[in-house]
């Protein structure tokens, strides 16, 4: 039996209304049901049709389901898993969509039961929209899904669950669960980190005006400001359970920025250019694997388009 015949989906924001979109929209006919924390979320869900029942607790949501996807902030995940624990079915697959995975593996692992598979996944996919109007079908489209099954777990259900990311458009990879998290800590997290200092410094210059940082924003610092828009929750949950990985990669970033501000005390243009050099490949790599658009400014059309 490759596909799954009932869904549950805990947590219902972004990355679960995508997977609901994505999983109609591959005509998969299995049952969806699910939860979040709040009445608002769940009726919210329910009025989008992303689920085809809404239950007020994980407990109820999971009972008969052969696919449970924790899609919660990662410091929930735990407390979630200790509740859903008793009522898992036989044979389930557990998964999960958190940023980090050695957090998830060592909180969530110890409460499953040895009748189920439990498989930490990733989706590298997202948006820094957050809720269940956020989600889309094509999220995973041509995106990576770091899975980092742990000793032990069986073959044919690591092999069912990455067809089922397969099937939703991403491309599967398997990875050791503390390699993911350095990383994701290099792609993302410390990227974020960066992003939301950037835009702290700007709204403390107080010598530039806010009214400049916002009117001015595309020269630049608009891309940062997407990035800084992330969800609180969800990003404060990642710094805290990812903390060795990110302060390792926060280190190699702060050496380089003496290098990079060096350079330009001393006056070495010929290290500025080489590293931009560098630096301009990486992006050219990326658009290669087509991860992004070649499109000048993201594609965001020329009429935005002002000199950065
Ligand atoms: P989201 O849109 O904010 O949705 C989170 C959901 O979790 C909401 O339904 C929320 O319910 C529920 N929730 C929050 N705290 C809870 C708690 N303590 N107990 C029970 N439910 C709780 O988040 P998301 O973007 O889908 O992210 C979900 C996970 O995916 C996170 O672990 C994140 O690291 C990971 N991820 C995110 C991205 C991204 O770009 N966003 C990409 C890849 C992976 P209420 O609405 O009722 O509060």
């Amino acid at each position: 039996m490759s596909q799954y015949q009932h869904v549950a989906l805990i947590g219902l924001g972004l990355l679960a209304g995508s997977i609901s979109l994505a999983i109609r929209r591959e005509g998969m006919g299995a049952k969806i049901t699910g939860t979040a924390r709040s009445k608002a979320t769940r009726d919210k869900a329910q009025e989008l049709g992303l689920v085809d029942e809404v239950f007020n607790t994980a407990a109820e949501a999971v009972k008969g389901a052969d696919l449970i996807i924790l899609c919660l902030p990662v410091g929930a995940m735990g407390r979630v898993a200790e509740e859903i624990a008793p009522c898992l079915e036989r044979g389930a697959t557990i998964t999960d969509v958190g940023s980090v995975k050695r957090a998830v593996a060592d909180t969530v692992g110890p409460h499953m039961p040895d009748h189920v598979h439990f498989i930490p996944s990733h989706p590298m996919a997202g948006t820094e929209k957050s809720g269940p109007e956020a989600g889309f079908a094509s999220l995973f489209d041509n995106r990576w899904c770091l899975m980092t099954p742990l000793d032990g777990t069986d073959h044919s259900a690591v092999e069912r669950l990455s067809k089922f990311w397969t099937s939703l458009g991403a491309n599967v990879e398997m990875m050791d669960v503390d390699h993911h998290d350095l990383v994701a800590s290099v792609i993302s997290h410390a990227p974020h980190l960066i992003a939301y200092t950037m835009v702290g410094v700007a709204d403390d210059m107080t010598r530039v005006t806010k009214t400049e940082v916002v009117n001015y924003s595309a020269a630049g610092f608009r891309d940062f400001t997407r990035i800084a828009a992330s969800d609180p929750t969800m990003w404060r949950d990642v710094f805290l359970n990812n903390k060795d990985a990110t302060l390792e990669v926060l280190g190699r970033f702060t050496e380089e920025l003496f290098a990079l501000q060096r350079a330009i005390r001393t006056g070495d243009g010929d290290f500025l250019f080489d590293y931009f050099t560098r630096t301009r490949a990486i992006r050219r790599s990326i658009i290669d694997a087509g991860q992004d658009t070649d499109a000048p400014n993201f594609g965001r059309g020329y009429d935005h388009i002002e000199e950065n």
